[in-house]
C-alpha cells in the first residue's frame, strides 16, 4: 500500500506532484532546519482514491494520519483534543501547481465548548481564546457545513449594534462568547476534534471540484485529473501577548532592490491583523530592540532561505511566547527597478549567472527605466479604464484638440489630449501632449501607434467616456465628468485614467538596467530594429539599442506645416506635371529627412517605405482648410471639394493605399527613390556608411514588385551612373496581405528582404478592422472568445502559421532572403520568443521598445537552449 501520509521531515521541494506545492515547500523548509509549525501532508493520490471511492476517505487512513499526528503532538509539546494543553490545527489544500485561494482552508481546527475554556485558561487571554473559536466556526461551518458565511456576519453586525459596538477589536471575551451562543442558534458543528478533523480533509478534497476552482483549472489550463494533497499543520498564534507577534519581511526591499532586510512586525497579533491593516505595523528594528533574539533567528533564517531559493524571498513569520517560527517563504513580487537591480546584483554575488538573470526580469520590466509610472500605492479615483496602448504614468490639464494642446503647453502646462481618435492631423499636438487619450482605437490604431514611437503615454479605445467636443467635457459611465481643463492622471500600463495629479515614480537609466542589456545583447540571436520616422526618433533608437530602422513610415514626413501644404497640392494635382512640380518640391524635405535618417543610422540598415496610407488622409477635412487649400492652388473650391470627394473610400484600409499608389502614381516612387538614394550618395560623400532598404508595401502579386522594382531600379541607374560613389541598397516588400504570404515563393525571386506587417496581416486574416476593433475586441476578451488581444500578441495559431509558412516556401525557392517583422507585435515578448523560434532575423518596433525586444530576444534563446 502506498504511503498515504508524510511528515513535514518527511518530502522536499521535489514532491510537488505528491505532496502539492504547498506541502513539498513545507517540508522543504523543515529539512533545512527552520522553525516551521510541525505537521504532515495527506498526498495527491489520497485524493484520487477519495473521489474513486465516491468521495469517502480510504478506510486506513484515518489510523495513519493519527500516527503522525502523535509525532507532531510531541515536537510542538501540546495534545490535539486536549483542554489542558490544546493544540490546533489548519488544514489547507495544496496542488501540485498554485491555484491562489481558489480551494478551501479551515484555520484553528480542534477547539471545541471545552477546549476553548482550557485555551482562555492556558493563554490567560480569554479574549483570543473565544475569537479564535469563534472564527473556526465561521470558517468551518462555511467549508464544511456549507453554511453561508454572510449569515454570521450578519449576527455578529447585530450584535454589535445591540451593544453599541463598531469595530470587531471592540468586542471582550464575554461579547464572543455570547456571539457564539447565536451562531449555535444558526447551525450545530461536531464537537469531537477527531470528526473535525474528519470533515475538514473530505472537504478540502471536494474543494477540488469547486466551481471557482474549476473555472480556474479551465483559464489556467490545469488538468483536473491533478487533485489536491492536504496540508494539516499545527496552528501558533502570535496574539499571546507582548513576548508574541506576527510579522513579514523581504530579504531586499521590494520597491528599490536594495540589499537589505526589510519587514514590518506587529506585537501580539494573528497574521491576519497584518494582512487586513486593522493596526499599522513597526519596522523590523522594532523586533530587534523587545526580542533580540528572535530578530538574530529570524535575520539568520532569511539569509539562509534567500540563498537556499536563490531569489528575494516573502516570508511570513510568528513569534509565540518568544519562539519564533516560520510559516511561508515564496519568491517576492517587486517592482520593475527591484526586479533589475536584484537580478543583476546577485550575479555579482555569484548566487546566479548572467542566463539566469536574464530569465528573472520580465521584459516588460525595463521600461520602469524608460518612463515615469504611476506609483501603485497612490492610485484613486479611477473614473475609467481603456487599452494600455503606451507606458508611462502622465498628468495634465485636460485639451480636446491638437491646436489646444500646442496653446496650452506653449508656457508649459502640461496637458493630457483627450480624443475621439487621432489622425496624422493631431500629430503637433500629440507631441505636445504629456499623455494621449482616446475613446476609440485598439492597439495599433494611429493614436497607440503614434504614442508608442513618441514614447508619450497613451490610453486608447477608452469607451467608457464620451466625449462631447463642443461642450468640453468627457463623461464616464457613471455620469461624472471631465471638463476642459481638468487635471486627470493617466496610466499607460494598466489603461486606468484617473482624477488629479496622482504621484509618479520618475524614470532614468541606471548602471543595472545598461548591464542587464548588455547581458541581453550576448546571449540574443535575433536582432533588433526600430520603426522611426525622424532623425531624433533614429538618435533615441540608437541610444537605446536599435540596430538599424526596420520601418520608416515616409508619409509621417510630409506633416509639417509648409509640407502639407505641397502634399496636399500634389494629391489634388489635375495632370501629372502638375503633380510632378509638387512632387519636386517635396523631394526636397524627403531628401533632407532621409540624410538625417542614415546619419544617426550610420553604418546600419534604414529600410524606407514607399507610401503606404490612403491619400485622402492628408487632405484638408474643414471647409475654412479646403478653401485656404483653393486659394493657394488658385483653383476654385468647388473643384477642390470635386477632386477631394473622388478621394474619399467606403473602406479606406483596404482601398487606395500601398503598393496601389505606385502602380497608379508611379511619379511619387520616383520623387521618393530619388530622395532615399540621392541622401544616401550625400551621406556617403560625408563619410557616412548608408545601407538604403526600399520597402514596397501591401502587396499581393509578384507582377506588382516587378512594375514597382522597374521604376525603382531605372530610378537608381539615373542617378549613379555617372557619379563615383555606389550604394549598396536593397528591395524588398512588406508581407501584409494573406494573399501575399500565400504566395511567397512566387514574390521570393523578386526580393532581397520580406518584412511581415503585421498589424495589416492580423487586421486581414480576422478581418477585425485596426481602428474599430477596440468597439468589440474587449467583450471578446471577457467572454473568452479569444484569449489575447491579436493586435497586441501575435496570433500564433493563424497569422503565425502565415508566417511560418511564407519563410518556410519562400527560403526554399530563394537563398538569402532576409526576414524581418516590423507590425507593432514586434515589441511584445510573447511574439518576440515566436519570431525568434521561427528563425527570423530581426524584429522592428518603437524606439522605447526596444530594451524590451532585446531582453524578451535574449530570453527566447536561453530559455530554447535549455539554460
Ligand atoms: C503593419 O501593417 O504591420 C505595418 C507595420 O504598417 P502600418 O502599421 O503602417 O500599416
Ligand atoms: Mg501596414
Amino acid at each position: 500500500m502506498a504511503k498515504r501520509v508524510y511528515l513535514f521531515s518527511e518530502g522536499s521541494k521535489d514532491d510537488r506532484d505528491l505532496l502539492g506545492g504547498k506541502g513539498a515547500n513545507l517540508c522543504e523548509m523543515t529539512s533545512l532546519g527552520l522553525p516551521v509549525p510541525f505537521g504532515f501532508v495527506i498526498t495527491t493520490p489520497t485524493c484520487h482514491e477519495f473521489f474513486e471511492r465516491g468521495n469517502t476517505l480510504p478506510t486506513l487512513l484515518e489510523q495513519e494520519y493519527r500516527v503522525a499526528l502523535d509525532l507532531v503532538e510531541k515536537h510542538m509539546g501540546g495534545r490535539f483534543g486536549d483542554p489542558e494543553n490544546p493544540l490546533l490545527f489548519s488544514v489547507r489544500s495544496g496542488a501540485p501547481v498554485s491555484m491562489p485561494g481558489m480551494m478551501d482552508t479551515v484555520l484553528n481546527l480542534g477547539l471545541n465548548d471545552e477546549i476553548v475554556e482550557g485555551l482562555a485558561r492556558k493563554t490567560g487571554n480569554p479574549r483570543f481564546a473565544y475569537d479564535s473559536y469563534r472564527r473556526f466556526i465561521q470558517m468551518f461551518a462555511d467549508v464544511v457545513l456549507g453554511v453561508e458565511g454572510a449569515r454570521f456576519e450578519e449576527a455578529i453586525s447585530e450584535y454589535k449594534r445591540q451593544h453599541d459596538k463598531v469595530l470587531d477589536v471592540d468586542l471582550s471575551a464575554e461579547d464572543w462568547q455570547a456571539v457564539i451562543e447565536v451562531f449555535k442558534t444558526i447551525t450545530d458543528w461536531p464537537q469531537d476534534p477527531f470528526e473535525q478533523l474528519k470533515r475538514a480533509v473530505e472537504a478540502v478534497f471536494l474543494s477540488w471540484h469547486s466551481p471557482r476552482a474549476n473555472v480556474y483549472r479551465e483559464m489556467n489550463d490545469i488538468p483536473a485529473t491533478l487533485g489536491t494533497a492536504v496540508s494539516v499543520q499545527a496552528m501558533v498564534f502570535g496574539n499571546f501577548g507582548d513576548d508574541s507577534g506576527s510579522g513579514v519581511a523581504f530579504t531586499r526591499d521590494p520597491a528599490t532592490g536594495e540589499n537589505r532586510f526589510f519587514g514590518e512586525v506587529l506585537f501580539n497579533a494573528a497574521g491576519e491583523d497584518v494582512v487586513a491593516g486593522i493596526r499599522t505595523p513597526e519596522p523590523i528594528e522594532a523586533l530587534q530592540k523587545r526580542l533580540p533574539e528572535v530578530y538574530q533567528e529570524l535575520y539568520e533564517t532569511q539569509a539562509l532561505l534567500e540563498k537556499h531559493y536563490r531569489d528575494m524571498q516573502d516570508i511570513e513569520f510568528t513569534v509565540q511566547e518568544g519562539k519564533f517560527y516560520i510559516l511561508q517563504t515564496r519568491s517576492g513580487k517587486r517592482t520593475g527597478r527591484a526586479s533589475v537591480k536584484i537580478a543583476v546584483d546577485m550575479v555579482k554575488e555569484d548566487l546566479i549567472g548572467e542566463k539566469e538573470a536574464l530569465l528573472r526580469v520580465s521584459p516588460e520590466h525595463v521600461e520602469a527605466f524608460l518612463h515615469p509610472m504611476v506609483d501603485p500605492a497612490a492610485k484613486t479615483d479611477i473614473v475609467a479604464s481603456g487599452l494600455p496602448a503606451s507606458p508611462g504614468g502622465a498628468t495634465g490639464r485636460v485639451v480636446f484638440s491638437a491646436d489646444e494642446a500646442v496653446e496650452v503647453a506653449a508656457d508649459g502646462t502640461p496637458v493630457v489630449l483627450v480624443r475621439r481618435e487621432t489622425t496624422p492631423e493631431d500629430i503637433h499636438g500629440m507631441k505636445a501632449a504629456e499623455g494621449i487619450l482616446t475613446e476609440q482605437g485598439g492597439m495599433t490604431s494611429h493614436a497607440a501607434v503614434v504614442a508608442r514611437g513618441m514614447g508619450v503615454c497613451a490610453i486608447t479605445g477608452c469607451g467608457a467616456l464620451t466625449i462631447d467636443y463642443r461642450a468640453g467635457t468627457a463623461t464616464n459611465v457613471d455620469g461624472i465628468e471631465i471638463r476642459r481643463g481638468d487635471v486627470i492622471t493617466l496610466d499607460g500600463n494598466t489603461g486606468d485614467v484617473m482624477l488629479g495629479d496622482v504621484p509618479k515614480i520618475e524614470a532614468s537609466e541606471s548602471d543595472d538596467f545598461r548591464v542587464l542589456l548588455s547581458w541581453a545583447d550576448k546571449h540574443r540571436r535575433l536582432r533588433v530594429r526600430a520603426n522611426a520616422d525622424t532623425r531624433e526618433d533614429a538618435e533615441r533608437a540608437r541610444s537605446l539599442g536599435a540596430e538599424g530602422i526596420g520601418l520608416c513610415r515616409t508619409e509621417h514626413m510630409f506633416f509639417g506645416a509648409e509640407r502639407i501644404v505641397e502634399m496636399r497640392s500634389m494629391i489634388l494635382s489635375e495632370t501629372k506635371e502638375e503633380r510632378e512640380l509638387h512632387l519636386s518640391r517635396l523631394l526636397r524635405f524627403q531628401h533632407e529627412d532621409m540624410l538625417g535618417l542614415y546619419q544617426a543610422m550610420d553604418n546600419l540598415p534604414v529600410t524606407i517605405r514607399l507610401l503606404d496610407p490612403p491619400l485622402h488622409e492628408f487632405l484638408p477635412n474643414t471647409d475654412d482648410d479646403l478653401t485656404a487649400m483653393a486659394a493657394s492652388m488658385g483653383k476654385p473650391i468647388e473643384k477642390i471639394r470635386e477632386i477631394a470627394e473622388g478621394l474619399s473610400e467606403v473602406n479606406p484600409m483596404l482601398g487606395f493605399r500601398g503598393c496601389r499608389l505606385s502602380v497608379v502614381y508611379p511619379e511619387i516612387t520616383v520623387m521618393q527613390v530619388r530622395a532615399i538614394i540621392g541622401a544616401a550618395i550625400e551621406a556617403t560623400e560625408q563619410g557616412f556608411r548608408p545601407f538604403p532598404e526600399i520597402m514596397i508595401p501591401l502587396v499581393v502579386n509578384v507582377r506588382e514588385i516587378r512594375l514597382i522594382n522597374d521604376i525603382i531600379e531605372r530610378t537608381i541607374h539615373e542617378m549613379v551612373s555617372d557619379k563615383k560613389v555606389s550604394i549598396s541598397y536593397k528591395i524588398g516588400t512588406m508581407m501584409e496581405t494573406p494573399r501575399a504570404c500565400l504566395g511567397a515563393d512566387r514574390l521570393a525571386p523578386a526580393v532581397e528582404f520580406m518584412s511581415f506587417g503585421t498589424n495589416d496581416l492580423t487586421q486581414m486574416t480576422y478581418g477585425f478592422s485596426r481602428d474599430d476593433a477596440a468597439r468589440f475586441v474587449p467583450q471578446y476578451l471577457d467572454k473568452k472568445i479569444i484569449e489575447t488581444d491579436p493586435f497586441v500578441s501575435l496570433d500564433q495559431r493563424a497569422v503565425g502559421r502565415l508566417i511560418e509558412m511564407s519563410v518556410a516556401e519562400s527560403a526554399a525557392r530563394k537563398k538569402g532572403i532576409k526576414y524581418g517583422v516590423c507590425g507593432e507585435h514586434g515589441g511584445d515578448p510573447r511574439s518576440v520568443r515566436f519570431f525568434h523560434e521561427l528563425g527570423l532575423d530581426y524584429v522592428s518596433c518603437s524606439p522605447f521598445r526596444v530594451p524590451v525586444a532585446r531582453i524578451a530576444a535574449a530570453q527566447a534563446n536561453v530559455a530554447g537552449s535549455g539554460a
